[in-house]
C-alpha cells in the first residue's frame, strides 16, 4: 500500500481521497478550508497543517485544486518537498498551458508526472467511477494507472503532457452546449403542454439521450439523483462549467478550431454566473434560459 498525499479535499477531492483510504493507503491531506479537513478526517485521512507536511515521504502526490494557478502554485511548493521518483498527479480542471508547465517543473525535479483529470461528477467521485483522461509519458503512466483505478471505472491515456486536459476542456464543450439544448427542449415542452416526464421518457431513450439529460437532468422529478431536485446545490457549480467552457473557447482561438456553439454556451453561462448563478449547479440554467 502506498503512502498518497493529497491536496484539496473539496466536493471532488475529499470523496477521491476516502476511496483511497477504503483501498487500505495512508492518506495525509491538506486543504486550506478548515470545514473540508474535518469531514475529511472523519473518513480516514491524516489531516497536515502544511503541504510539505502531508506530502512527507510521500509515493503519490495527487492535487483537485479550483484552477491552475492554484495548481501551479501548490506544485511549486510540493515538487521541492517530494522525494526523487514520487509520482505527482492533478486530477483538477485547468488549462493545457499551466499543465504542461507543472510536468515541466516535475520532471526538472526527477518526478514522474501526470495530468489526469475527471469526468463523472461529485457523484462518480464518491462511487469510485470517475473517468480518467490521463496525459503523460508511458512510465507515468504506468506508475500511476492502479492508483487512479481505485478512484474511477475508465482510465484512459491520451497522450503526452497536457492532453488529459485537452480532452477535459472537448468533453465539457459538449456538457455544457448539451445541457443547454436539453434546457431549451424542457423549456420548450413547458409551453406547449408537454410533461418533464413525458418528454424524459422519450429523449431518453430516443436520439436526444445524452448525460446532460440522463444523469443531471435539469428539472425535478425525472432523475431523483440529479441536483434540480435539491434547489440546485452543486453538484457541478455554474461557475466551474464557465471556467471549462472559457478554457475551451481559449485553446480554440488559439488553434482557430470553429467552436460557434462552443463560443455561445461560454456566453449563456457567463450571463448566467454574473446574473444569480454563481454558487448554483449548472443545471440551473434552465432557469435563467426562461428569462
Ligand atoms: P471545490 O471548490 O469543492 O474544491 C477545491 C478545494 O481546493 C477546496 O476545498 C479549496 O479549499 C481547496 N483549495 C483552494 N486553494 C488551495 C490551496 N492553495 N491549498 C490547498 N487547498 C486549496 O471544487 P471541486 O468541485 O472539488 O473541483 C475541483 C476541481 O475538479 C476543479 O478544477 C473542477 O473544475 C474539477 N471538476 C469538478 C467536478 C464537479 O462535479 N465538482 C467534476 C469534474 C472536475
Amino acid at each position: 500500500m502506498a503512502r498518497v498525499a493529497f491536496i484539496g479535499l473539496g466536493n471532488m477531492g475529499g470523496p477521491m481521497a476516502a476511496n483511497l483510504v477504503k483501498s487500505g493507503h495512508a492518506v495525509f491531506g491538506y486543504d486550506v478550508a478548515q470545514e473540508v479537513c474535518t469531514t475529511a478526517a472523519g473518513k480516514g485521512i491524516h489531516i497536515a497543517d502544511t503541504v510539505e507536511a502531508a506530502i512527507g515521504d510521500a509515493d503519490v502526490i495527487m492535487t483537485m485544486l479550483p484552477n491552475g494557478d492554484l495548481v501551479r502554485s501548490v506544485w511549486a511548493r510540493a515538487v521541492p518537498a517530494a522525494r526523487k521518483g514520487a509520482l505527482i498527479i492533478d486530477s483538477s480542471t485547468i488549462d493545457v498551458n499551466s499543465a504542461r508547465g507543472a510536468h515541466d517543473c516535475a520532471r526538472a525535479a526527477g518526478l514522474l508526472s501526470l495530468d489526469a483529470p475527471v469526468s463523472g461528477g461529485t457523484e462518480g467521485a464518491v462511487a469510485g467511477t470517475l473517468t480518467f483522461m490521463v496525459g503523460g509519458d508511458e512510465a507515468s503512466f504506468e506508475a500511476g494507472r492502479s492508483l487512479l483505478a481505485q478512484m474511477g471505472r475508465r482510465i484512459v491515456h491520451c497522450g503526452a503532457a497536457g492532453n488529459g486536459q485537452a480532452a477535459k476542456i472537448c468533453n465539457n464543450m459538449i456538457l455544457g452546449v448539451t445541457m443547454i439544448a436539453v434546457s431549451e427542449a424542457f423549456n420548450l415542452a413547458e409551453q406547449v403542454g408537454l410533461s418533464h416526464q413525458a418528454l424524459f421518457d422519450v429523449a431518453s431513450s430516443s436520439s436526444g439521450q445524452c448525460y446532460a439529460l440522463t444523469t443531471h437532468c435539469p428539472v425535478p422529478g425525472p432523475v431523483p439523483t440529479a441536483s434540480s431536485n435539491r434547489g440546485y446545490t452543486p453538484g457541478f457549480a455554474s461557475e466551474l462549467m464557465l471556467k471549462d467552457l472559457r478554457l475551451s473557447q481559449e485553446v480554440a482561438e488559439a488553434s482557430r478550431a470553429a467552436t460557434p456553439l462552443g463560443a455561445a454556451a461560454r456566453d449563456i453561462f457567463d450571463r448566467f454566473v454574473e446574473n444569480g448563478g454563481r454558487g448554483r449547479d449548472y443545471s440551473a440554467v434552465i432557469q435563467f434560459l426562461r428569462g
